[in-house]
């Protein structure tokens, strides 16, 4: 009698988990990977990004206006880091959407690009500044084109879309991540629920394991997103534990922010003056839209 019960019980959560599973389905608004991948290739027009350079401060303004047609709320935060030689001006670019009272989730990426190009199989290519179609470009370019359809369908929860400076600037790893790295220390009402960040997410041939750090410091989240992915079919995505990397997702978990870094580190032309928008592709930014777009709605 009572195992009965359960079973007719569980037929019902059943039959509600489809309804409202559908019913997600059809509110899911469409991702436009081809607007995605316009958006890497105008970052790349500016040429390289690294802080101090022209690209900088013409994509810093582009980045700016672009967020403004699209949220009522754009903010900067602007900081100096001084190595031996300089000071650097870096901004983290910020833009909010949706209910204040909602789940509040960060999106970010890197908007800088690096300076040298240190892997480059040319020797004399090695201090050569980088275009960054993937380590730069595509996470910015996913988060450019979410932001244009939160416009068009405003989310039930709070989403907060931050593009990070300084993240490639240095040599080593003290001389990297200077953006999150001070987004983590002054987030106050910025500070997300969890974060997902993008890095490298355009290569066409696209593959995507699971990041150490991410696993480890928010297990769930991970879980859902490959799970999500899994369901949407979105092969790129494999179950596979892959490297630990050093990266801006570091500074929030560090900072108590549960937060995941979706990477493919497996790229041939990582820091060489090859990587420019003909090794990404349209559909590689749609895998990462259809994704993110699928975990808000
Ligand atoms: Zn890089």
């Amino acid at each position: 009698m009572e195992l009965k019960q359960q079973f007719k019980l569980t037929q019902w959560l059943l039959l509600l988990g489809l309804l409202s599973f559908a019913r997600i389905e059809a509110a899911t608004p469409e991702f436009d990977a081809e607007h995605a991948f316009q958006y890497l290739v105008r970052q790349c027009e500016f040429g390289p990004r690294n802080p101090g350079s022209n690209g900088h401060e013409n994509a810093k303004k582009y980045l700016i206006s672009e967020l403004k047609r699209y949220s009522k709320e754009v903010v900067t935060q602007e900081f100096e880091y001084t190595d031996k030689q300089k000071s650097l001006k870096l901004t983290n670019i910020m833009a909010r959407f949706g209910k204040k009272d909602g789940e509040k989730i960060l999106l970010a990426a890197h908007w800088d690009t690096r300076p040298f190009a240190e892997h480059d199989p040319n020797p004399e290519k090695r201090n050569t500044p980088i275009i960054g179609a993937n380590d730069g470009a595509s996470g910015v370019a996913v988060l450019l084109e979410i932001a244009r359809t939160l416009k068009s369908k405003p989310p039930e929860n709070e989403i907060f879309i931050v593009f990070f400076d300084g993240e490639d600037y240095g040599k080593h790893t003290s001389e990297m991540f200077l953006g999150s790295r001070y987004f983590a220390g002054n987030m106050e009402r910025w500070k997300p629920d969890y974060g997902i960040l993008l890095d490298m997410v355009g290569d066409k041939e696209l593959d995507l394991p699971i990041e150490q750090f991410s696993l480890r410091a928010a297990p769930e989240l991970t879980q859902r997103v490959w799970q999500t992915a899994k369901d949407l079919g979105l092969d790129a995505f494999h179950p596979q534990l892959g490297p630990a990397i050093m990266d801006d997702h570091v500074s929030l978990i560090e900072a108590g922010v549960p937060c995941i870094d979706i990477i493919d580190f497996d790229y041939p032309y990582w820091h060489t003056t090859e990587d420019t928008p003909d090794k990404c592709s349209a559909e590689s930014l749609g895998t990462l839209g259809k994704l993110i777009l699928a975990l808000i709605y």
